[in-house]
């Protein structure tokens, strides 16, 4: 008898095993469960799990020896801890880190770390890939939303850094990685659930162990979604407001013609336990000859009035096509002078990664652009070959 072998057609790929690594509590319990562990033992084997994969960073799962070693066997058969993959790592003169993430084929998400922001570093993450929102200057505006990220992705990213910057266990002095902030791609009030899921996973004191006080989420303005935020993960909040009238924001945060200033600034006021201690943070990019007059500061300090805010100036960080020129110095020195005299202490948030990053949603955009050309190389490869 003979056989013959087709040898056009390849393998196909196998599935890679789940990544148990960024799972919740109750994620990890419902995988335990799906291994046949009932209710309790699968409570213990989640908080177990969540010790040695988020405190310890583990990477195997024979250094669980407090997990039966047939479990562990099953749990290696079924599962890796593995993290998604690095599409691309920069590192900046001045210590920032830049990550490209691939959380699937096309589907790749940014996250920096900029040193000596927060209590010692922060770790700028992204909830979404691509974005619903228009904001006219900002680059992952011009990018269509490809999904939600998931809980488990959003804290990958920060399992990420910490490789990265050798960090396990989680050791209470002395990190490098402090704090988080939801300042990367995507509107996270737009996805919320795993928004929050994924800041109980990073807060857990039994985990990751970076508090909640040290966590903040930047919005837009989706002004519904800003109590509840509170309500469910006691984050602190950070608003992009970029102008201090209707008209303005209209134009440059365009979900303002959703919900206004007026709406915008109730829903603040609504944001839960706030006050010296807790006060949210007003992210006002400096665009040259748009919003930049003195005039502006002063209407900044009026709207402002009342609330336990803090304020960021951040100077535009242009990218190839972008409307807007970043303000002058003088110009920002003469705007955050104005917010200094009303109480607004160091206002001006330093250009930071300059070299590496340029504005958020570029390395994403530089890689899609890269893939596009080489797939026009590899048709002109197979037209010739074919020729
Ligand atoms: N959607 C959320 C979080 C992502 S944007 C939000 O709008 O808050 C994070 C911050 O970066 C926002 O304050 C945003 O306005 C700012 N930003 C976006 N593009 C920028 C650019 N090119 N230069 C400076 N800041 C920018």
């Amino acid at each position: 008898m003979s056989t013959s072998l087709d040898l056009s057609r390849r393998p196909a790929p196998q599935p890679r095993p789940k990544s148990l690594s960024g799972l919740s509590i109750p994620a990890l319990k419902a995988e335990m469960e799906s291994l046949g562990l009932e209710g309790k033992q699968a409570s213990m084997r989640a908080r177990q799990l969540r010790r040695w994969i988020h405190h310890f960073g583990a990477r195997d799962f024979a250094v669980m020896t407090d997990i039966a070693k047939d479990l562990r066997s099953l749990m290696a058969e079924k599962y890796s801890l593995g993290r998604a993959e690095i599409a691309d790592h920069q590192v900046s003169g001045d210590g920032t880190q830049k990550w490209l993430t691939r959380f699937g084929p096309g589907i790749e998400g940014e996250s920096v770390y900029i040193p000596d922001v927060g209590k010692a570093g922060a770790l700028c993450v992204s909830s979404q890939v691509g974005c619903t929102l228009n904001c006219t200057f900002c680059h992952t505006g011009t990018q269509a939303l490809v999904r939600n990220l998931t809980a488990q992705e959003i804290v990958q990213q920060v399992l990420i850094t910490r490789d990265a910057l050798d960090e396990w266990p989680s050791a209470e002095e002395g990190r490098l990685l402090t704090n988080i902030v939801f300042m990367g791609m995507g509107e996270p009030l737009y996805n919320l659930d795993n928004v929050a899921e994924a800041i109980d996973t990073i807060s857990d004191g039994d985990g990751i162990a970076i508090g909640r006080r040290r966590i903040t989420v930047s919005t837009a303005g989706v002004a519904p979604k800003i109590p509840e935020l509170g309500q469910r993960t006691n984050a602190m909040l950070a608003i992009s407001l970029h102008a201090t009238n209707d008209d303005l924001r209209n134009e440059i945060v365009p979900i303002n013609r959703k919900y206004n200033l007026a709406e915008l600034m109730d829903a603040i006021a609504a944001y839960p336990s706030l006050g010296n201690s807790r006060k949210v943070t007003f992210e006002y990019v400096m665009l040259k000859g748009v919003n930049d007059t003195l005039a502006e500061a002063h209407d900044l300090v009026r709207l402002l009035k009342g609330i336990p805010a803090k304020i960021n100036l951040i100077p535009f960080n242009p990218w190839p096509g972008s409307p807007y020129e970043c303000s002058s110095w003088e110009t920002i020195e003469a705007f955050a002078e104005i917010l200094n005299r009303a109480g607004y202490a160091s206002p001006i948030r330093t250009p930071r990664g300059r070299d590496i990053l340029a504005a958020c949603g570029q390395l994403r955009s530089e890689s899609v652009k890269k893939s596009a050309a080489e797939k026009r190389r590899e048709a002109m490869a197979g037209g010739q070959a074919g020729a």
